[in-house]
C-alpha cells in the first residue's frame, strides 16, 4: 500500500505480515506449484498463532476488530507468497464474513473461533458443475428431515476442499420457488457423507487443495443453518464484498514484486552494449507497468473507505466490482510486461514470473468472472444515474446548438 496514507497501526500490520511472509519455507512454495506438497494447513495455523487471520472481525472471537482498510494492507502483503497461500488466508475473511455477519452465537463459537485459531479450516462452496456464474441455477438440494437437512448434489473448483474441516455451502431447500428465494446457506461439516475429489490440474494457482466435493445424503442439523431458510441470496450478495475485496487486494503486493523484479532486471541485463532499461520500448513498460499499480492501490484504497464509511448498498457493489476487476486485469498486464521486459529467461523457471503469471490467470475468472463485474458495474450505474438529483449545472447545455431540438433525435 502506500505508506503515505497508511496510519502507524497500518504499518506495524504490515511489518507483522511481512515477518510471516519472511517465514514461509521457498520449498513450501515450490512444492504447491509442483502439486506434491500436502495441504498447507501449517500456514494457517501460524497464521492463527500469530493472531493474523480475521482482522476484521470481533476481538472476542479472536480477531483484531480492524476495518478493510487495514485489511487489504495485509492481503497486499500476503500476496506476495502467491495466490494459492493468498487464498487460503483470505478464505477466512470471507466464510468468517459470513458467520459474523449472519451467524449465530453457537456459530461463532463452534466455528468462527477455532478458524481464527487456525486450528479448524473453511472453505467456500459455491460454484457447480453446471454453472458457476449463474449462481442462482445451483441444483444442490437440501431437505429438511426433522432435526436436520439432508444434502444432496456436487460443488467445484472448491479451494482448501482438500483439507477442509467445514463447508459454506448454498443449496436449494425451496423448489419450487424463484431461483432467488429458494437457496439457503449452511455450514457443512466435514463427514464420510461429503467425498472431495482433487481431480484438476490446474493451470496455476496450485497446491490449495481445490477439489470437487459431491454431498450424498450428509446430514446437517438444523442448526447449522446460516440465516433463515431461503434467505441465502441475502448471504450471498454480502459476501461478495469480502470475495472481491480479498480479490483485488491480493493482487497488489505480488504485482509489486513481479515489476520491481523486472524492473531491477532491466538495470543488470545489457543488450547492444548498453543497460535495456535505456530503451524506451522497455522502459515504457516499466512506466505502464507503474501506472496500473498505483492506480489498483488508489481505487482499492477507495473502495476500502467507501466499505468502511459505509456507502449505500449499490454503490458499494459497483465500487467492489470496479476492484476487482481492474486489480485482477491490472496485475495480469504488469505480470506479461515483467515477462516481456525480461525477455526469454522469465519464461523459464529460473525467476518465477512464469508462475505468477499462470496464478495471475485465474483472477480475472474466479470469485465472479470479469464479465460479471462489468454487469453489475454498469447496472448499479444506470441505476445511480436515474435516482440523480438534478439541480446541478446542466452541461449538456454548454454547446453552441444545445437547444437544436430538430437534431436531438433520439429515436
Ligand atoms: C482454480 C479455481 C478456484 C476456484 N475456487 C472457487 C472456490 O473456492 N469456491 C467456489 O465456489 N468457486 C470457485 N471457483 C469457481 C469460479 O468462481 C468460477 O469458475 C467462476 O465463477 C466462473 O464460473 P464457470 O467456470 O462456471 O464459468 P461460466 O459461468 O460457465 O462462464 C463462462 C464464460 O461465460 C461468461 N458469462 C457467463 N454468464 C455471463 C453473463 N450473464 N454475461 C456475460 N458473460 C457471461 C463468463 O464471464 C465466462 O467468460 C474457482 C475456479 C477455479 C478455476
Amino acid at each position: 500500500m502506500f505508506d503515505f496514507i497508511m496510519t502507524e497501526e497500518q504499518k506495524m500490520l504490515e511489518e507483522e505480515v511481512r515477518d510471516l511472509v519472511g517465514w514461509v519455507p521457498r520449498q513450501l512454495i515450490l512444492d504447491m506449484d509442483a502439486m506434491i506438497a500436502p495441504f498447507p494447513k501449517m500456514f494457517l495455523e501460524e497464521c492463527g498463532r500469530r493472531n493474523l487471520l480475521g482482522l476484521r472481525f470481533p476481538e472476542e472471537y479472536g480477531g483484531r476488530g480492524m476495518k478493510w482498510e487495514d485489511e487489504i494492507v495485509a492481503i497486499s502483503e500476503m500476496s506476495l507468497l502467491g495466490v494459492p497461500l493468498t487464498c487460503l488466508y483470505s478464505l477466512v475473511s470471507i466464510v468468517g464474513d459470513c458467520i459474523v455477519q449472519f451467524g449465530t452465537e453457537d456459530h461463532k463459537q463452534r466455528f468462527l473461533v477455532p478458524t481464527l485459531k487456525g486450528e479448524l479450516v473453511c472453505a467456500e462452496a459455491l460454484t457447480e458443475p453446471r454453472g458457476g456464474s449463474d449462481f442462482f441455477g445451483a441444483t444442490c438440494t437440501a431437505r429438511l428431515e426433522g432435526d436436520h437437512y439432508v444434502l444432496n448434489g456436487q460443488k467445484r473448483f472448491i479451494v482448501g476442499a482438500e483439507g477442509a474441516d467445514y463447508f459454506m455451502v448454498y443449496a436449494r431447500t425451496d423448489l419450487e420457488a424463484p431461483p432467488r428465494e429458494g437457496l439457503s446457506c449452511f455450514l457443512v461439516e466435514r463427514d464420510e457423507n461429503i467425498e472431495v475429489k482433487t481431480v484438476y490440474g490446474l493451470m496455476g494457482a496450485r497446491g490449495s487443495g481445490t477439489g470437487r466435493v459431491l454431498f450424498r445424503d450428509t446430514k446437517v442439523p438444523v442448526e447449522n443453518l446460516v440465516g433463515k431458510e431461503n434467505e441465502g441470496s441475502r448471504i450471498f450478495y454480502r459476501m461478495m464484498v469480502p470475495e472481491r475485496m480479498t480479490s483485488a487486494s491480493g493482487c497488489v503486493g505480488g504485482g509489486r514484486e513481479a515489476l520491481e523484479m523486472a524492473a531491477r532486471y532491466t538495470t543488470r541485463r545489457k543488450a547492444f552494449g548498453v543497460e535495456i532499461k535505456n530503451f524506451q520500448a522497455v522502459n515504457f513498460m516499466i512506466a505502464d507497468s507503474l501506472i496500473k499499480l498505483d492506480a489498483m492501490r488508489s481505487l482499492l484504497y477507495m473502495t476500502a473507505r467507501a466499505i468502511d464509511e459505509g456507502v449505500p448498498h449499490g454503490r458499494m457493489r459497483r465500487m467492489v466490482s470496479e476492484s476487482k476487476k481492474f486489480c485482477t486485469e491490472a496485475v495480469w498486464d504488469i505480470a506479461n510486461n515483467a515477462m516481456q521486459a525480461m525477455g526469454g529467461i522469465a519464461y523459464t523457471n529460473v525467476y518465477p514470473i512464469e508462475r505468477f503469471l499462470r496464478d495471475c490467470r485465474l483472477l480475472s475468472i474466479w470469485t465472479g468472472t470479469n464479465e460479471v463485474m462489468s454487469l453489475i458495474i454498469q447496472h448499479e450505474f444506470y441505476k445511480e444515474l436515474q435516482a440523480e438529483i438534478r439541480g446541478k449545472r446542466d452541461v449538456e447545455l454548454d454547446a453552441p446548438e444545445a437547444f437544436n431540438e430538430e437534431e436531438k433525435i433520439y429515436e
